[in-house]
């Protein structure tokens, strides 16, 4: 197989859970030729569902994407998972691919997890495109999804199609590439005309002169301005009944960018998704944006500072999968040997891999607890392996007291962990009610003092003054000591510690917002050793902590909510029962709009009773916004996990032996 040599797309398809992405991946892949037989998602048959494919051909590891030939070129479609609990895993796909479908039900809508993925796509730059799917559906609106969606994000939404006959199974697409619908419909083509021409100055100036834009010119100019990630074109059909397949797949050609990147220039890639495999270990994920991967290659994970060998490399092409040499710029492909390798790591240099942004941060935390004692060990095991490919769960797992805690950001992503946990894992397992992960900052301004000299030999003496910050300004640290007083390396030392002391403060919450200061303190030549300012440092803060004292602060969301006109009270009293803020509302057709933020602490199981509040015909959508002070008698303190910095013998003795091992 030659695909190197290929014009590639590297493509993530993203959409809310039942937007028809299966069945869309499905039909592309029948339409390419890739496959001879159409599966459905209905009765289970369909090649990205059914993950024993590849077992069949006696290797165990599953395709993260699948591949397709397309008018002489290479499409890649990368899976990206379709849960709104998910998108930690979207954000790591989305930094693989060069373009994106966004798959939208013309039912259904715009829905919140659409939402967050037009943000984020809007906020890395990446090009996309709009399909607006299941057009034949009773009561798809097209002008209105076209509608929410440029309400989403301030982009040109470019429709390239007309509907005619939506809602009906004999729904038909009519392209504006054709004359005779730019004829047909010449509402929809002057408002085209317009979006496009108002980006680019020359040819708004020609569509004043000319009245009109060649077609030829108009779809360079959008295309020119959707590979710049200055536009969205949308198209619309039905994936069910094959209907819109050939203009996407010649879209995604023509208007979503090639990958760029040379073979001879230093090796950068990206692990967009680990999985486990019983034979061969852990299978990594790869897209490299320029260099070359080589099998039984070292290579440098720049993530987690370690070297590894590369014991196999796979690729897949129209649904095998084969091994291979090497992989090139642009390519996608399997990696074995990387028994570290954690979900989001870059390979190589840093440099090239389209940045990262953050969607949503896991907001709630859960422990998680074995339904038998000896299952313990397993289930800490198990957790590991899914920290690794998901590390925004943030596993912390306290040895002395045997607890298990994860960070989730949604009660759906508790559910589907239970069920990882027991099908993969053959585990049972009990989940805590998840609750609000809170934080903490100084009330006041104040000193924290440590004086770590018994028992011998050890030596360090620190003194920090601690400031309260603004929200969301994070930690700042300091240091105002000479060189004379506290060693470079031992500063190095203190500066290294504080994110690890401020974990945990004393209402049990991390700390944020605040400003560090070393002030003074002490070495000694003879009796400071490597590591005595790690262990003294967290008890200083610590102290400094219980002079200022802490208050905590709680996690808010945006909220926006749409539902019909007469339910505005009803829910405006909710809103208030739970401490929202809000604006005034406004009013759309039969529907009040109301926007504002609420905590998450009140409003976590709030989408339940909207749904029934609204028979489920409203929308409540939320994303987080950011941390703000929590008002007093509101929120939750907890004990401290592990050894506490206060309890200073206990500290010093543990601090030690771990110094020791
Ligand atoms: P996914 O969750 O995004 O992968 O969505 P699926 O492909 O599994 O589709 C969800 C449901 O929508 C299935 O029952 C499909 O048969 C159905 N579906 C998908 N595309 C269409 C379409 O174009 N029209 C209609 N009427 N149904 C569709
Ligand atoms: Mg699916």
């Amino acid at each position: 197989m030659e695909s190197k040599k290929k014009s590639i797309r590297n493509v993530g398809i993203l959409a809310h859970v039942d937007a028809g992405k299966t069945t869309l991946t499905e039909h592309l892949l029948y339409r390419s030729g890739a496959i001879r037989r159409l599966g459905d998602v209905d009765k289970g048959t369909t090649q990205s569902d059914s993950i024993d494919v590849e077992k069949e051909r006696g290797i165990s590891v599953r395709l993260s994407h699948v591949s397709l030939d397309w008018d002489g070129m290479l499409y890649n479609l990368i899976d990206t998972p379709g849960h709104v609990d998910f998108s930690a895993d979207v954000e790591y796909s989305l930094r693989a691919i060069d373009g994106a479908i966004i798959l939208v039900s013309a039912v259904e809508g715009v829905q919140a997890h659409t939402t967050s993925l037009l943000k984020a796509v809007h906020e890395l730059g990446l090009p996309a495109i709009v399909f607006i799917n299941k057009i034949d559906r009773a009561g798809a609106d097209v002008e209105a999804v076209l509608e929410e969606l440029r309400k989403e994000i301030p982009l040109p939404f470019v429709p390239m199609q007309v509907a005619e006959g939506e809602g009906l199974g004999g729904v038909s697409v009519h392209s504006l590439d054709e004359e005779s619908s730019r004829m047909q419909y010449p509402e929809v083509w002057d408002q085209c005309q317009e979006l496009v021409a108002e980006m680019d100055e020359e040819l708004l100036e020609k569509y004043f002169e000319q009245g009109e834009l060649q077609f030829e010119e108009f779809r360079a100019a959008l295309i020119q301005s959707t590979k710049k990630a200055k536009a969205i074109p949308v198209l619309m059909g039905a994936a069910k009944l094959d209907l819109g397949m050939e203009e996407l797949m010649d879209c995604v050609g023509h208007f979503l960018p090639e990958p760029v990147g040379e073979e001879k220039e230093a090796l950068s890639a990206v692990v967009y998704k680990v999985e486990p495999d019983k034979v061969m270990g852990k299978v990594a994920s790869v897209r490299v944006f320029q260099g070359m991967l080589k099998n039984r290659m070292s290579v440098w994970n720049a993530t987690q500072g370690l070297e590894e060998k590369i014991t196999r490399i796979t690729k897949g092409y129209n649904q095998c999968i084969e091994v291979c040499d090497e992989l090139g710029p642009g390519e996608v492909g399997l990696l074995t040997g990387l028994s570290e390798v954690h979900t989001g790591d870059v390979l190589g240099a840093e440099l090239f891999s389209n940045g990262s942004c953050q969607m949503d941060t896991p907001l709630l935390t859960v422990r998680v607890e074995p339904r038998g004692d000896k299952d313990y060990p397993v289930l800490a095991e198990a957790l590991q392996v899914l920290n690794a490919e998901n590390p925004m769960l943030n596993l912390k797992w306290l040895k002395g007291e045997k607890e298990l805690h994860i960070q989730v950001m949604g009660k759906i992503q508790v559910e589907i962990l239970e069920k990882i946990l027991e099908t993969r894992f053959g585990i049972e397992s009990n989940f805590t009610q998840p609750s609000v992960i809170y934080k903490e900052t100084p009330v006041c301004s104040g000193e924290g003092y440590e004086r770590y000299t018994m028992p011998k030999p050890c030596w360090a003496v620190v003194k920090f003054r601690i400031e309260p910050g603004e929200r969301g300004s994070g930690v700042v640290f300091e240091s105002r000591v000479s060189v004379n007083d506290i060693a470079r390396k031992y500063q190095h030392e203190v500066e290294r510690t504080i994110p690890k002391a401020l974990e945990q403060g004393i209402k049990g919450w991390e700390v944020t917002d605040l400003k560090i200061t070393l002030t003074e303190g002490e070495d000694h030549v003879m009796h400071s050793r490597p590591g005595d300012f790690c262990v003294a440092t967290p008890m200083g803060v610590m102290n400094g902590l219980v002079n200022t004292d802490t208050k905590l602060l709680e996690p808010i969301l945006n909220f926006r909510i749409v539902a019909a006109r007469d339910l505005l009270g009803t829910i405006a009293g909710d809103l208030t029962r739970m401490r929202a803020r809000f604006a005034n509302p406004e009013f759309y057709q039969d529907n009040f709009i109301l926007k504002g933020e609420v905590p998450l602490a009140t409003s976590m199981d709030y989408s339940i009773q909207f749904n029934s509040r609204t028979g489920g015909k409203g929308k409540f959508m939320t994303s987080f916004s950011g941390y703000q002070d929590c008002p007093q008698g509101e929120g939750e303190c907890r004990e401290y996990r592990g050894i506490s910095p206060l309890d200073r013998s206990k500290w010093i003795l543990k601090a030690r032996k771990a110094i020791q091992e």
